[in-house]
């Protein structure tokens, strides 16, 4: 057999193996992962509720209701911090995703990729 293919198919069958071996444990990350995604969208929800309370008060200072100016800062600050919350678990799933990089391409990779998914090469 090809030393080429050899080693591929020698890679593919560590690839599986550590799949199998990870299984578990990518499991409990996904229900963290999925928790996180409830919580950015629950923000985004309350984003909206409090954008919509704005501009309601936005329209009755146009109509000549006197707008409570505390409260309405008050909520753009809930607002400001809750894309601040959204922006922070962005962030720390963005670090998680590109946690190495690939010493031969530099392509970013999952910090559990055996492989570089692009050029192939080992990683760690
Ligand atoms: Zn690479």
């Amino acid at each position: 057999m090809d030393e080429r293919v050899k080693e591929l198919l020698e890679k593919a069958k560590l690839t599986a193996t550590a799949a199998a071996e990870m299984a578990a444990e990518t499991g409990t990350r996904l229900v963290g992962r999925t928790r996180q995604s409830l919580k950015v969208f629950d923000l985004n929800n309350e984003i909206e509720l409090l954008m919509r309370e704005i501009g309601r008060a936005v329209y009755l200072t146009h109509t000549g209701v006197e707008t409570d100016e505390e409260e309405l800062q008050a909520k753009l600050a809930a607002i400001d911090e809750k894309y601040a919350a959204i922006a922070a678990i962005k962030a720390e799933q963005e670090a998680r995703r590109t946690a190495q990089t690939c010493p031969v391409c530099g392509k970013p990779c999952d910090k559990t990729d055996l492989y570089c998914r692009v050029c192939g090469e080992k990683l760690q």
